[in-house]
């Protein structure tokens, strides 16, 4: 007879009937109990966050970024400097302007005579000369002939200089009493007052007239007053524009930026640069935008000419 304990044990489960693939060989190194795959909760378990990335750019981003920058400022540094440079041009002609006007308020005062030239002779400096530039009275600007009109002061001569003048490039120095001109703007030597037969035109040509007064000039809104002149051939505050036989001294083109040639390759009558323009006032008191084909002609500057 079995004992009642023994039949009791033999009617409680086996381990082999539990555990599934119980009862097979149990192989070296194979766990007791097989691997129970993980299976995620959609509502108990917290869920897990992809890991988050290091703050910052990649060098790939960074380089995108930089070549873009890079490509938006070659395409607006052109239109920005072309936009500086128009406003340089605006201020320049406003500058000209008012010295043209208070040539006009002179000429008014004095019998129609405009101011005397300026040049850079030392030894005939007059108080007439429209601007005491020289070195040897460069302290003495406020008493330029046209001050009492524009009320410039010797620590803020701004409205004398074009902004886009750079005047320590191509400055000729003069004798040392005179120096280098350091201003824009120049006379037209065929109308100032003060022009004598000593730059050698007039005397060598009688029929060309060097003004005395405003009413000797034939056509007043065709004639040149003053301008911009040109750091290769500016010297002094007066200028001879046209010339039968030399060069003239050049208008500026520093605001006109499509220079095609050399300014250096002036000779004889040849104008480099036609086409280009400057700034410049009128016997009449308009200032233009010009060029120099229309400047430098006899019928621009000479005061008999029609
Ligand atoms: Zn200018």
């Amino acid at each position: 007879m079995t004992a009642p304990w023994r039949a009791a044990a033999s009617q409680l489960p086996q381990v082999d009937d539990a555990v599934p693939g119980a009862g097979e060989a149990r192989r070296p190194g194979q766990p007791i109990f097989p691997e129970v795959p993980l299976v995620r909760s959609n509502s108990r378990l917290p869920r897990c966050r992809p890991p988050r990335r290091p703050a910052g750019f990649t060098l790939v981003e960074l380089l995108v970024v930089i070549g873009i920058i890079a490509l938006l400022i070659s395409i607006l540094l052109p239109s920005l400097a072309r936009a500086r440079e128009e406003g340089n041009r605006v201020k320049c002609l406003s500058n000209i302007r008012q010295i043209g006007a208070a040539f006009l308020m002179y000429a008014n005062e004095n019998r129609h005579c405009i101011p005397f030239t300026s040049w850079n002779d030392g030894a005939n400096l007059y108080r007439e000369d429209w601007l005491w530039w020289q070195a040897i009275r460069s302290d003495r600007i406020e008493e330029s002939s046209i001050q009492r009109y524009l009320q410039f002061k010797a620590n803020a001569l701004e409205m004398l200089r074009c902004p886009s003048d750079q005047f320590e490039v191509g400055r000729k120095p003069n004798a040392v009493v005179c120096g280098p001109y350091k201003f824009s703007y120049v006379i037209n030597w065929w109308i100032a007052s003060g022009a004598t037969n000593a730059v050698g035109v007039a005397a060598s040509y009688p029929d060309l007239k060097v003004a005395k007064k405003l009413t000797e000039v034939r056509m007043p809104s065709d004639k040149v007053m003053l301008y911009e002149e040109d750091a290769s051939t500016i010297d002094d505050g007066m200028a001879v524009s046209w010339h039968p036989v030399n060069g003239p001294n050049l208008l500026a083109t520093r605001h006109d930026r499509a220079k095609k040639e050399s300014d250096s390759l002036l000779s004889g009558t040849y104008l480099p640069n036609p086409n280009l323009r400057g700034n410049a006032v009128y016997i009449d008191g308009h200032a233009e935008y010009v060029s120099r084909q229309m400047l430098h002609t006899k019928q621009a500057t000479v005061p008999n000419a029609q």
